[in-house]
């Protein structure tokens, strides 16, 4: 299989995120995608390089102004007196007064959400290395490729159209969703990251060509704590066109796996052109950010299932923070998906 990946993602590691009160290491480090990448390699996949895009598809998908933003943060945070060489954001846009100040310090609250999004001077070079990976791995489908692997980082699907949270900043399985959809119709997002797709289902909401699937970890407990429940289900042309599939924490294969299945049925329903994955290995019992216990023959589970869908399918890469584990949980999906694909 053909997979995707930009070196640029080594310019985005900032130290440090701001969680339980404390700062404390940053687990969205550049060794994740390394470890992913020599897992590739080490099977035979073939490594291609996102060449010729710009900005066309990213600005199709997220706000200027938080573009803007993104790209300038970072050489107007320098100017700040006394600033460090990380942006940290310390105040926050509540919903109630969303006004867009001018200043860097008050576009940081406004344009990123919570404690888990520091920016660095090469930030927004990773992130739009990240989205041109999930670009490309598009259009190698959409030119006859049957499926394709995306090594994104960082991670996109916590990015809204107009602001960022949860390591993501731009969303890549959004802006390769929409490059598809804008292709061949209709296609599907099925999200198994352990967290909510917030972001991706912001971006989708009232569109009725985009049908979102997450499944992941019950909500009221874990990040993103304010979208992801089950009665969230579109809106006017959207409407029916989002399913989400919270599953209480410490789940298992058995319930994942039945949730995946579901997911899948509602997919298969409504007959996408083309599915993409948001592939997280965080519902992993053992990762760090997440409180599911899936296995690695989970793993394995979820591939086949994903698999024996029968069209085009573009995996993306979002989470997954166990970094000895990555490459053996990302063999085991890769081998039952594989399989699957084979034989169907
Ligand atoms: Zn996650």
């Amino acid at each position: 299989m053909k997979f995707t990946y930009s070196a640029l993602h080594h310019q985005h590691a900032p130290e440090h995120i701001m969680v339980r009160g404390t700062m404390a290491p940053n687990l969205e480090a550049p060794v994740r995608a390394e470890t992913l990448l020599k897992q590739l390699c080490a099977q035979g996949h073939e490594q291609v390089s996102p060449q010729g895009w710009g900005q066309e598809w990213i600005a199709a998908v997220h706000d200027a102004g938080y573009l803007e933003f993104l790209s300038t943060a970072h050489e107007r945070w320098r100017q700040v007196p006394n600033a460090t060489p990380v942006i940290h954001p310390h105040a926050f846009a509540h919903y109630s007064s969303r006004r867009r100040p001018s200043s860097v310090q008050g576009q940081v609250g406004y344009y990123l959400a919570g404690g888990s999004s520091p920016m660095t001077e090469g930030t927004w070079t990773a992130a739009v290395g990240s989205a041109h990976a999930a670009l490309e791995a598009s259009k190698l489908v959409l030119e006859g490729e049957r499926e394709a692997y995306a090594l994104c980082r960082p991670p996109g699907h916590h990015a809204y159209a107009d602001f960022g949270g949860g390591f993501c900043y731009l969303n890549n399985v959004a802006i390769a969703a929409h490059y598809m959809a804008s292709e061949l119709g209709r296609v599907a997002i099925l999200d198994i990251d352990t967290h909510h797709g917030n972001g991706t289902q912001s971006i989708f909401y009232k569109r009725g060509d985009v049908h979102f699937v997450s499944v992941h970890g019950d909500p009221n407990v874990l990040f993103p704590f304010y979208a992801g429940y089950a009665d969230e289900t579109g809106e006017g042309e959207g409407e029916g066109c989002n399913l989400n599939l919270p599953l209480p924490l410490k789940s298992e294969d058995p319930a994942w796996l039945a949730a995946i299945d579901q997911g899948m049925a509602s997919i298969q329903a409504y007959a996408p052109k083309a599915l993409l994955v948001s592939l997280g290995f965080d519902p992993f019992k053992g990762d760090p950010s997440s409180d599911l216990a899936v296995s690695t023959e989970g793993f394995r589970g979820a591939g086949e299932r994903i698999g024996a869908y029968r069209g085009p399918v573009v995996l993306v890469q979002e989470g997954g923070y166990l970094v000895e584990k990555l490459g053996e949980n990302l063999d085991a999906f890769l081998e039952g998906f594989m399989r699957m694909r084979k034989a169907n």
